[in-house]
């Protein structure tokens, strides 16, 4: 038998059309990060929601040893303009659950944020690697972070390189484990062990696949492919083989640490999307808009860079027309994304982009042929 795939653009366009309950059952509507780019959204159910908090809660306690003694540091966002995010919500109630003290609040300026370590003493703290990364460099400046009593540090759904963790590992002397969740199937969908060799899954929630995203064809544990999930006990909006576009494999071992869940690592992505900041998603498409949209620039590279902490863009235009003008309408068309003036304004994980114009046939053609969106992060080592 052969179900035909779930892609994600039909979340996009036509939520409703995956509704299985009558409407008046939702209570939470998620949607994804990346306001210019229609978010898909993630209608759920209370019980959808319960299975959520449920799930997370036993992972928590089994993974991480999380109990009621534990001070929980978090600083997830609730989202930025018209967005809706998921993660905030779920962690108060799973840590809730579980009886910890839960220290809640978006992102501070880092005095306050070493206010609240100070006075709270949390043992663990939880964001997405590029602000845990950012706080980092900062906080350290300030304060000797050994000394402040944090047992773990959880980071959320984003490519964490490993040379960030070991920075991270040794700044606060503790561990740093991560997470792998997507809004539209579930969040806490595979967790790091003590290994830190690839991230378990929650196979009670769902059926992973790995497919050949140019056939379509299934890929044995071990092969690299796009990541495939199926629901198998959402209520009231569930997913049938819903493509990720997450470029993934299984690993095939059985993990050392004892737990009888597989586990996947995470590699790339099959689109053109770029994470960027503190959680956020860009892709060519709104790069394309800004800079074609003005009609001297004739082709562009965008260049993403990692330096002390910070996402770094720079925009190479070629223009026949090298102004000053030029130059800030580009800088402001790019500061007005939310992805970008929320990274450099809100979380500060992201720098100011940087504009050179260039003469025309200045660029690599054969690079930009296979990349606008040119990353150097290394994020998926
Ligand atoms: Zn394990």
């Amino acid at each position: 038998m052969k179900l035909p795939m779930t892609n994600p653009a039909d979340l996009q366009e036509n939520p409703r059309s995956f509704f299985c309950v009558s409407e008046d059952k939702f209570i939470k509507v998620f949607t994804t990060s990346g306001t210019t780019s229609a978010p898909k959204k993630a209608y759920l159910t209370r019980r959808d929601i319960n299975t959520i908090i449920n799930s997370s809660v036993t992972g928590m306690r089994l993974i991480y040893h999380i109990n009621p003694h534990d001070i929980i540091r978090l600083t997830f966002e609730e989202g930025y303009g018209t967005e809706i995010w998921g993660n905030r919500y779920c962690y108060e109630h799973i840590f809730g659950k579980i009886g910890a003290l839960t220290l809640v609040t978006g992102r501070l300026k880092i005095e306050d944020e070493l206010k609240i370590l100070l006075e709270y003493k949390p043992t663990v703290f939880m964001d997405v690697s590029s602000r845990i990364n950012y706080l980092t460099s900062e906080l350290k400046k300030l304060h000797d972070l050994d000394t402040l009593g944090i047992t773990r540090i959880l980071l959320g759904a984003e490519p964490t390189p490993n040379s960030m963790r070991k920075k991270i590992e040794q700044a606060w002397n503790t561990d740093v484990f991560m997470g792998y969740g997507t809004t539209e199937i579930g969040m806490n969908m595979a967790a790091e062990c003590e290994e830190k060799h690839g991230m378990h899954l929650t196979e009670t929630n769902f059926l992973t696949e790995v497919i050949d995203p140019s056939t379509g064809e299934h890929l044995e544990d071990g092969e690299i492919g796009e990541l495939v999930f199926t629901t198998l006990n959402r209520e009231g909006m569930p997913l049938i083989r819903y493509q990720s576009r997450d470029l993934g494999r299984i690993i095939p071992d059985r993990c050392p640490c004892g737990l009888p869940l597989k586990k996947i690592e995470i590699k790339g992505r099959t689109d053109d999307m770029l994470p960027i900041g503190a959680g956020d998603n860009l892709f060519t498409r709104m790069f394309d808009d800004i800079l074609f949209g003005r009609p001297e620039v004739i082709e562009y590279q965008a260049i993403f860079e990692r330096k002390e902490g910070k996402d770094h863009i720079t925009i190479i235009a070629e223009t026949s027309s090298i102004t000053d003008a030029l130059r800030d309408k580009i800088f402001t068309g790019l500061m007005e994304l939310p992805e970008i003036n929320n990274g450099v304004h809100i979380s500060h994980t992201v720098a100011p982009p940087r504009v050179e114009l260039v003469k025309p046939n200045t660029l690599d053609r054969k690079s930009i042929k296979a990349k606008r969106l040119l990353d150097k992060r290394n994020l998926y080592d």
